[in-house]
């Protein structure tokens, strides 16, 4: 991985795998946005999912499209680092792209709720790092999920109902930031990103570093 600012002598590392979640409409897709556009290290996990696409979205960019039958294949052929039902429909993270990122040295940020955070900690424990986005209140997203305007208002009511369920699993996660301003927001997720790939337990470069330094 090149040298940057936060990480000048570039030793060797083991890859972040960097988990976003937040209840919808607080703001996480704009900050992985900001995120992939500031960090050239990072690459996103697209994900798979059975529910229909949006007005806006791009297929393979946003998602990966599937049917149920697709869907199901994938869960038989163990191709999912991990999965989940939600909002009536399923999601989940197709493991191969994951591990060509890892193996190509990048950080992979991933947009998957708590189901999926719990149980790719399950599977990578210490690579993991969990991210959750509170909204600075639920009038507060409420209005943003009807600014956004890519849903109807039954869907709305939908994130809505599901939001306080999400927020309560806030406990599971590493760190929490409240989205109230998108600038403020970014600046703490990226003092997060520069902490965790400063950690010594990821340097895996360091020891022929110590070795020449105390020979
Ligand atoms: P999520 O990915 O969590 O569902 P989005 O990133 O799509 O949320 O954000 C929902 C809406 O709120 C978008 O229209 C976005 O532009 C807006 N938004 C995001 N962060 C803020 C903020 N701090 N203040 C005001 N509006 C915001
Ligand atoms: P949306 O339909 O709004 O794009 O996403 C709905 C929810 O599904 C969001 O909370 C998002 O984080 C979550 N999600 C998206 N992809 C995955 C995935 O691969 N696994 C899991 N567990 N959740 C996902």
């Amino acid at each position: 991985m090149p040298s940057t600012p936060a990480d000048p002598h570039n030793f060797k590392r083991r890859g972040v795998l960097f988990v976003l979640s937040s209840p919808s409409g607080a703001g996480k897709s704009t900050i992985a946005r900001l995120l992939l556009a500031d960090e050239p290290e990072l690459d996103m996990s697209v994900s798979a999912t059975t529910r229909p696409i949006r007005a806006g979205e791009v297929a393979g960019r946003d998602y990966h499209f599937v049917d149920i039958e697709e869907f199901r294949r994938m869960v038989a052929e163990d191709e999912f680092l991990e999965w989940a039902h939600v909002f009536g429909h399923r999601y989940g993270t197709p493991r191969a792209q994951v591990e060509a990122m890892l193996a190509a040295g990048k950080d992979v940020l991933f947009d998957i709720d708590w189901q999926g955070a719990q149980q790719l900690f399950q599977i990578a424990g210490g690579d993991v790092v969990r991210v959750f986005i509170f909204p600075p209140s639920m009038e507060e997203l409420r209005s943003r999920l009807s600014k956004r305007a890519t849903d109807v208002p039954e869907v709305i009511d939908a994130r809505m109902a599901r939001a306080a369920n999400e927020v309560s699993h806030w406990d599971g996660y590493d760190y929490v930031l409240v989205n109230d301003d998108v600038e403020r927001c970014f600046a703490g997720v990226k003092t997060i990103l520069a902490a965790e790939r400063l950690k010594r337990s990821r340097q895996t470069g360091l020891i022929g570093f110590i070795r020449k330094l105390t020979r």
